[in-house]
């Protein structure tokens, strides 16, 4: 409850105090509460079909509906493949893609070991490392077979699970679907993800804030931005403690433990929200230095780290977009 009240918060804050006139709709979808907001004549009905979009693609994604592709998928790894939509095939190669982009560090094969630690499951617990061995042999992209429009998991009990990059695509397509309706000017919050469209419609930039990972009724900053999405993962979003320790849900698939780099959260900034989502969780397990070696590489995203030891790293690109608002950060700037 305090999340959602924090949130609408966040989104009252973040530049949406002269919008009363703009549409809302507000479900709960894909784990995670959701507000669609959109501006213009037909914004309710851009943003019923945005709804129904999303409920669609959870459909697709779910690891835990009967009927959905990727629960199907797992469950005949081993035996057969199966055929999927467009969609499932397209998100299934993007997530291939970023495996070898990010050299192994974003692996939705990692299932199993996710399982292991209970994020997917009622109950989260410490695994024993037997448990954390067994598991780690099933996690292998390479047995992640994509053929035709058909995907099979080459051995029994592998298993996949998009969470680290199903929000993100989601946030694509809707985008697309608000943008052929005509919509100009909305904001998606999915969750940690944002995405705008255009400007605000008084012409000026969304006001997005970054969590202060530390407190969670502080933002670290803010990001004044236009059309793009801005897509955190933190240590804090979902965790458990067990004897006085947190865990996180984000893991190494090389120790099969949430990743120990020193990063609280990582955001990353886009005009492609597939790909953003898939960074900012591979970000996590890659640390600072790898991340930024890859930033340095490309020109489509920028990024935001914040450490265990109060430093905000911030590419170059939008370090000017950003506002600190904490002063007790460092702030560094990653430059090419
Ligand atoms: P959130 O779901 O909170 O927005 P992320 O986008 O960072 O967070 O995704 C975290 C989810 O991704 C985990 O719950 C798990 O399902 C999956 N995951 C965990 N570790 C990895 C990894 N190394 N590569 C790909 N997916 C992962
Ligand atoms: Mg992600």
């Amino acid at each position: 409850m305090k999340k959602y009240i924090l949130i609408l918060i966040c989104l009252f804050l973040c530049g949406c105090q002269k919008q009363q006139e703009m549409e809302e709709i507000q479900l709960f979808a894909m784990d995670t509460f959701m507000d669609l907001k959109a501006s213009g004549e037909n914004g309710r009905e851009a943003l019923l079909k945005a709804e129904k979009e999303i409920n669609h693609l959870e459909r697709l994604f779910s690891t835990t509906l009967e009927q959905s592709e990727v629960f199907q998928i797992n469950q005949n790894a081993g035996q057969t493949a199966v055929s999927v939509s467009d969609d499932t095939l397209h998100l299934m190669q993007k997530a291939k893609e970023y495996y070898t982009l990010t050299d192994g560090a974003f692996d939705i094969t990692i299932a199993p070991v996710v399982k292991a630690w209970g994020f997917t499951e009622e109950v989260k617990k410490v695994p024993s490392e037997e448990e954390l061995q067994q598991k780690l042999q099933l996690v292998s992209n390479d047995k992640l077979r994509i053929e035709n429009n058909t995907i099979l998991l080459e051995q029994k009990n592998m298993a996949v699970d998009l969470g680290g990059i199903a929000k993100g695509y989601t946030s694509d397509k809707v985008n697309e679907i608000l943008k052929q309706e005509g919509i100009t000017s909305a904001v998606l919050y999915l969750g940690g993800n944002v995405s705008v469209i255009g400007r605000k419609e008084d012409n000026t930039k969304w006001r997005v804030a970054i969590q202060d990972p530390l407190e969670e009724e502080k933002f670290a900053g803010i990001l004044n931005i236009e059309d793009c999405s801005i897509i955190t993962s933190g240590v804090y979003q979902r965790f458990f403690e067990q004897n006085g320790k947190k865990y996180h849900h984000i893991i190494d698939s090389r120790t099969g433990k949430p990743a120990e780099t020193g990063l609280l959260s990582v955001t990353i900034v886009s005009k492609n929200g597939t790909m953003a989502d898939a960074l900012s969780t591979s970000f996590m397990v890659m640390g600072v230095e790898k991340s930024s070696d890859l930033w340095k590489k490309s020109n489509d995203f920028g990024a935001i780290f914040i450490t265990n030891k109060k430093e905000i790293y911030i590419t170059q690109d939008i370090a000017d977009a950003f506002e600190l608002e904490q002063s007790e950060y460092t702030l560094h700037i990653i430059e090419k």
